[in-house]
């Protein structure tokens, strides 16, 4: 007899993330793939891993294969700063801790402050494996609306005249799944509620670095510090998405009062993130290659988010509209008149593309007219022949 009634309730209740399903589709042969968010394997600097995993190898084998700090490699954590005041924010390594990608970051910073029944904002729609975590905790998730801003601060603000909030969990450059970059207005107003009432914001940046343009936004942990205010951020960010995914090396930076108690969280979780693949990290800074990689990422993203934008305006602009992304590796888009893009994911499917449909995004409220284009992974040739199909599944 089965035993699945001994899982604890809360874990019966979890659903497997749409994203990772969908994969399992678009690795079928002649599918074609907008549907993760998946860096481009061919724009990963081979040559530069290849140097920096010999030197590690070589130089640094003790370390790379042993047991390591919780708070992680102590040079990459110094790097980390060097490359976080290059983003404009000024911290110091004994605040930093190496987390195996943001995605552990977050799990950690989630349960590090979620009690039952304290209230986790996101914006509408959010980064779906955010929502997973929160829903192994017995915290309670409100949403607040967005748009071509990024997250709708007055109605934050309106929020906050009723409830009591824990924390805002908050993409606010190139969103996932929207692309939005929220507006510097929105910055300091967010930060300043923050602080006014007393709330904890969470602040993922995996893509602030693929920007497509010059313009950079302050951060909102930077804001917090032209305020003065050094408790109400935390950042987290990763190599995910610069560097190599499979890495698995992203960092949190912790204030003062989170310190230590979310260190001891990373130990009971896992002690500390892969050692080898932090030296490899940390060989690879020293190297000077990561501007240039970040570089040759934009570009390439850019080029391609340029031709679907070109492509989707040309052969769907009937059906569909879409904000311009102006960097991360997202588009998103809407019909123009009511539909379902979970049930039309059948039809393309069958025509041989897959997307991931909107509704997966939302904690409540769902879009269904909404969809998410990944514009990393394929050509542009690609990008044309998926366009092409979509129409043809209309
Ligand atoms: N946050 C956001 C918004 C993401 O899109 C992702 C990856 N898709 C992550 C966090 C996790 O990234 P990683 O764990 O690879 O650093």
């Amino acid at each position: 007899m089965s035993k699945s009634n001994h899982l604890a309730d809360r874990i019966q209740q979890l659903q497997p993330s749409a994203i990772r399903e969908l994969l399992k589709h678009s690795k079928m042969p002649g599918i074609i793939s907008l549907a993760g968010g998946i860096p481009s394997a061919e724009l990963f600097d081979k040559e530069g891993l290849a140097t920096a995993t010999q030197r590690v190898v070589e130089e640094s084998f003790g370390d790379a294969f042993q047991y390591g700090l919780t708070e992680g490699n102590v040079e990459l954590r110094q790097q980390l700063v060097g490359l976080c005041q290059a983003r404009g924010i000024t911290t110091s390594a004994d605040r930093l801790l190496i987390t195996s990608g943001s995605q552990q970051a977050l799990d950690l910073l989630i349960r590090s402050l979620a009690n039952p029944g304290d209230v986790f904002v996101v914006e509408r729609p959010t980064y779906l494996a955010t929502l997973q975590i929160l829903s192994l905790t017995e915290a309670t998730v409100k949403s607040v609306g967005s748009d071509a801003d990024g997250m709708k601060v007055d109605e934050l603000e309106a929020l906050l005249n009723t409830t009591r909030i824990k924390a805002v969990y908050i993409v606010p450059t190139f969103g996932n799944p929207s692309g939005t970059t929220l507006s510097a207005e929105r910055r300091e107003k967010l930060v300043k509620l923050a602080i006014k009432h007393d709330f904890v914001i969470i602040e993922d940046d995996p893509y602030g670095a693929i920007s497509f343009t010059e313009e950079r936004q302050k951060t909102l942990f930077q804001t917090a510090a032209a305020l003065g205010d050094h408790h109400s951020v935390v950042y987290t960010s990763t190599f995910s998405k610069i560097l190599a995914p499979g890495l698995r090396v992203g960092w949190i930076i912790l204030p003062e009062w989170m310190q230590q108690k979310v260190a001891i969280v990373k130990q009971a979780t896992d002690l500390h993130a892969n050692s080898f693949t932090q030296s490899l990290v940390s060989a690879y800074l020293t190297m000077d290659r990561l501007e240039p990689q970040i570089a040759l990422i934009r570009e390439a993203y850019k080029q391609k988010c340029q031709a679907l934008s070109r492509f989707l305006k040309e052969e769907l602009d009937d059906h569909i509209t879409f904000n311009q992304p102006q960097g991360g590796m997202f588009l998103w888009a809407q019909f123009r008149y009511d539909f379902d893009t979970t049930q039309w994911l059948k039809s393309t499917l069958e025509k041989g593309v897959v997307y991931v449909p909107g509704e997966f995004f939302f904690s409540d409220c769902a879009d269904k007219k909404t969809l998410r284009f990944s514009y990393a992974t394929a050509t542009e040739d690609q990008l044309y022949e998926a366009v092409k199909r979509l129409k043809s599944a209309l």
